[in-house]
């Protein structure tokens, strides 16, 4: 592993909660961000949050949700980190892998990549390596073309698509393939997986304890924290709540976001009451009523990975 370099620096012991602020956060996002504090308060690292604004930004939802976690008794042990403040750390952080040859320009559209005939070895959904090893003046003659069409190209990380795996503290190993992930997209936004590794990084997260949507994308950015001589954090995917059809909780499904269950009557008691519920752990009192009820409550050896059907309280979502 390499240094990190300059701007990437590194603390110790610290969990986190990461929205997007693209609405009010639901009952399952509240319950991974609950979570993630409890961990971090039952290991003695700092709560830190970070906000994932590069990407569909409603306004107003950022502070709505930090409002939301004060009311339930969290606030974070430091300001939040904003990552529209950190596009030159980013920029820096893809320079460093540029350095190291491993930043190329990809030219395809998301129908092209549909429509490319998979590389020979390439596990399933792999970008097929269209644009991986080009001639300067292919590149140019793309350049040009996507030039006319009012488009730029995409940057991608040079992989082998070899498996990497991780251990999760819940899932157990989780092993995927890293293929030639889209670094900085077409539009000049930074990837997801490329800035929440470098955030995580920066902050000293040694732990990152999040929804387990994103379990499969740890190998990816395990990888690629390793490239930026990152150290590694460690992990903790906690399961979902889903709607009645077993799919990730959403709006359309009815009243699922704080503001609304409060709307329809349900007190803090209320809420904490079916944290402890539905994750089927005994807390100190018959119900928990404190987000202090739930550190001394969830024991994260014991906890279920299966996931939790929420049915909001006034049968809308059916
Ligand atoms: N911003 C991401 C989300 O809201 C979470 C990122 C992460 O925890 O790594 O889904």
């Amino acid at each position: 592993m390499s240094s990190p370099a300059p701007g990437l620096i590194t603390s110790a012991g610290a969990g986190r909660f990461a929205p997007s602020p693209s609405g009010d956060l639901h009952i399952g996002n509240i319950r991974s961000g609950l979570l993630a504090y409890v961990r971090a308060r039952q290991t003695g690292r700092r709560f830190l949050w970070r906000i994932e604004d590069l990407d569909r930004v409603q306004p107003g939802a950022a502070q709505s949700q930090l409002e939301v976690f004060a009311e339930l008794g969290i606030t974070p042990d430091e300001p939040p980190l904003v990552q529209s403040d950190r596009l030159e750390v980013y920029a820096e952080a893809l320079n460093r892998l540029a350095g190291q040859g491993l930043v190329y320009e990809c030219y395809c559209s998301r129908k092209d990549i549909q429509q490319a005939p998979s590389a020979p070895h390439s596990p399933p959904g792999a970008y097929p390596g269209t644009c991986r090893d080009l001639l300067e003046s292919e590149r140019e003659r793309h350049r040009q073309r996507l030039d006319e069409q009012g488009r730029r190209p995409a940057l991608r990380l040079r992989t082998d698509n070899a498996e990497v795996t991780v251990h999760d503290r819940l899932l157990g190993e989780i092993t995927a393939p890293v293929d030639d992930l889209v670094l900085r997209r077409g539009d000049g936004v930074f990837a997801y997986n490329l800035i929440v590794i470098v955030d995580d990084g920066a902050t000293g997260i040694d732990e990152v304890v999040r929804g387990d949507d994103l379990a499969t994308s740890a190998p990816r950015q395990a990888h690629l924290a390793e490239l930026l001589g990152l150290p590694q954090p460690s992990w903790l995917h906690v399961p979902l709540v889903v709607n009645t059809d077993g799919r990730r909780l959403a709006k359309r499904d009815g009243a699922v976001t704080y503001q609304q269950l409060r709307a329809l009557g349900w007190t803090r008691d209320d809420v904490f009451a079916w944290m402890g519920a539905s994750l089927g752990l005994a807390g100190p009192k018959d119900a928990w009523s404190s987000i202090d009820d739930m550190v001394s409550g969830v024991d994260f050896d014991g906890l279920l990975t299966r996931e939790t059907v929420f049915v909001p309280p006034d049968g809308s979502g059916d």
